[in-house]
């Protein structure tokens, strides 16, 4: 049996943070807004997940309001959300996602980034493709205001 999901997540880009996408620290003069580390890659791959499964999404498992997320790190909770579709029996064929940036160039990072998720949700990097897309200069994200990230996930149980 297969399942697909599908994830979305937008943040603010902000002076005084770290940029950190796919669980990789980016150079860049500002960084994203969140109350996590606010890794919109790892959030859309995260709610992807989530939603394959139809568990509850991302903001309900990890409350924003909760001072035990407050600048969590998001791989440590793909590696938890990885856990529990494990336990149900669920195993990932593949990974798809776009990460949608004005700038930085993210072209650079995606090797690192796709080793890093590899090696949280045990796979091989060939079963994760991570794209990186601009805006044309359209929209919030157009205009260097923030960073959207898609993913894709595929599912299967014996
Ligand atoms: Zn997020």
């Amino acid at each position: 049996m297969f399942r697909v999901g599908l994830g979305y997540d937008i943040h603010r880009l902000t002076e005084g943070r770290d940029l950190i996408i796919g669980g990789v620290k980016i150079t860049h003069e500002k960084g994203l807004l969140g109350h996590s580390d606010a890794d919109v890659l790892v959030h859309a791959l995260i709610d992807a997940l989530l939603g394959a499964v139809g568990l509850d999404d991302i903001g309900t498992l990890f409350p924003d309001t909760d001072p035990k997320y407050k600048d969590a790190d998001s791989t440590k909770l793909l590696k938890h959300v990885i856990y529990e579709v494990a336990k149900l029996g669920y195993k990932i064929v593949n990974i798809d996602s776009n990460i949608i940036a004005q700038a930085p160039k993210m072209m650079p990072y995606i090797p690192k980034m796709k080793t890093i998720l590899a090696d949280v949700a045990g796979l091989e990097p060939g079963q994760i493709s991570i794209k990186a897309k601009t805006k044309e200069k359209l929209d919030a994200v157009g205009e260097g205001l923030a960073i959207e990230a898609n993913a894709v996930v595929l599912l299967t149980k014996d």
